[in-house]
């Protein structure tokens, strides 16, 4: 819990990580051209990343053609690698686009994938008693860089 009553960042979190390249205590697990892959801090599920543009754009409309095709590119990396390191038997692929539409951040883009069990914990549950496991979380980092090579 400390975790989430911590102090709230200040300016963007994404265009934050984007600059400050400390991937490794971001939780970075990938750069690309134009985007880049990053564990969510507050998982849905192990494994949950987001491919998130470098840019800060709050709508689809507001993409490049190039990181359309990055987006994609990454997602289906995502699912390669995440099938791969961990197994799922399916996704949640997507991206919630606006605060009604319960996006968390909704001025940058963010695109999840979401590894899913048969047996894994509802959404919800999860979310309403979020726990930070940055051990876990560094160590799921580790397994998936391995994987993305
Ligand atoms: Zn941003």
């Amino acid at each position: 819990m400390e975790f989430i009553l911590g102090p709230k960042e200040k300016g963007c979190v994404f265009c934050n990580r984007v600059r400050r390249k400390s991937d490794r205590k971001d939780l970075i697990v990938h750069r690309g051209k134009t985007c880049f892959v990053i564990l969510n801090k507050y998982p849905y599920n192990p494994g949950h990343l987001m491919v998130v543009p470098n840019r800060h754009v709050s709508s689809l409309t507001q993409l490049k053609p190039g990181e359309y095709g990055e987006i994609l590119t990454l997602m289906a990396r995502a699912e390669k690698v995440l099938g791969g390191a961990m197994r799922p038997q399916g996704f949640n692929m997507g991206l919630n686009l606006g605060k009604a539409a319960g996006a968390g951040i909704d001025d940058h883009l963010h695109f999840h994938v979401i590894p899913r069990w048969f047996a894994d914990t509802n959404f919800w549950p999860v979310i309403a008693e979020t726990k930070s496991m940055p051990q876990h979380l560094l160590a799921t980092q580790n397994l998936l860089k391995k994987f993305w090579k």
